[in-house]
């Protein structure tokens, strides 16, 4: 089922469209930057030129509204702080309610906080939260290969039966503000520790999803699924067909990183980038909502009746 582009540019929009990796600030980050660049070394590295946009939940849905996105996901920042995390998941619950459904979010917490982090997810769960992510070793200073930084968040995740977005980063190729070191070894380490947690890997898992030809790679990751977040500053076009065609469009997420890329112009790349139908109802919308579990919105109802989240993937 397909409308008329926002834009007027003619290519049809499916309905129900979900991008699953947004990120969104509250109002006083926004406005106390160089204060909150001097606390966390990561958002410095990001955000401390003071060029880089800092996006609100406003200005997210006004994009959504602009790209014909029916629904976001969205993730605060991968505080170091526990208190900033606390403060910014209480601002995404409350932009969340606010908007009718139109944005889930995902919840923030220091993981080496141990049994505190792991609080701090259960309230976020209580306010709403989908999941946990985008949670960033490199910014948080946690690693991904020692168990013990991520066991009490996970343990809680698996317990409520909440995924983790985690951000990926390639071993290879060029540097870029925020790339990091999460790399596919690292990832598969941390799947390895944790088998019973659904993840999410960011940014096409960093390439993990090629090695997945490989049988024991394939076996490990039965639990992930991963997302397009910022793809055209990665990728060419091609790695939606090609990744599809290696583990499947209900394992694939389209995310934009909003405000990193724009939602309308991605939204036409990905409808153009040579995938079925079916995989696109996937990957727009499907995956995500099964992944994060999220409630149909009254205005899907007649799509969700043919191909709602039980029809779409694995269980
Ligand atoms: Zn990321």
């Amino acid at each position: 089922m397909t409308e008329p582009t926002p834009g007027g540019d003619g290519v049809p929009i499916p309905v129900g469209v979900i991008d699953a990796h947004t990120h969104a600030f509250p109002a006083e980050v926004i406005a106390r930057r160089a204060a909150t660049a001097a606390a966390e070394p990561w958002f410095a590295a990001l955000y401390g030129n003071g060029r880089a946009v800092l996006a609100s939940a406003d200005d997210v849905l006004r994009s959504m509204d602009g790209a014909g996105v029916a629904r976001s996901v969205v993730c605060g920042f991968p505080w170091r702080d526990l208190g900033r995390c606390r403060a910014h998941n209480d601002d995404l619950a409350a932009a969340a309610m606010a908007s009718g459904g139109r944005l889930a979010w995902l919840a923030t917490v220091p993981p080496a906080a141990g049994p505190a982090a792991a609080a701090e997810a259960d309230r976020a769960f209580a306010l709403g939260a989908a999941g946990v992510g985008e949670l960033n070793g490199d910014a948080q200073g946690f690693d991904l290969c020692r168990r013990g930084d991520l066991a009490d968040l996970a343990e809680c995740c698996v317990a409520a039966g909440r995924p983790v977005l985690v951000h990926a980063s390639e071993s290879v190729g060029h540097g870029y503000p925020g790339k990091g070191t999460a790399t596919p070894e690292k990832l598969l380490a941390f799947v390895a520790a944790f088998p019973a947690l659904r993840v999410v890997f960011a940014h096409w898992g960093g390439g993990l999803p090629f090695y997945e030809l490989m049988p024991e790679v394939r076996l490990a990751c039965v639990n992930v699924a991963y997302d397009t977040g910022a793809s055209t500053y990665l990728y060419r076009p091609a790695v939606f067909r090609t990744v599809v065609d290696l583990v499947g469009a209900d394992r694939v997420l389209w995310g934009s990183d909003y405000p990193v890329l724009r939602q309308d112009r991605f939204l036409r790349r990905t409808l153009a980038a040579g995938l079925t139908e079916p995989e696109l109802e996937a990957v727009l919308g499907g995956s995500a909502r099964r992944v994060y579990g999220l409630p149909p919105l009254s205005t899907e109802v007649a799509q969700v009746g043919d191909h709602g989240p039980g029809a779409v993937g694995r269980p």
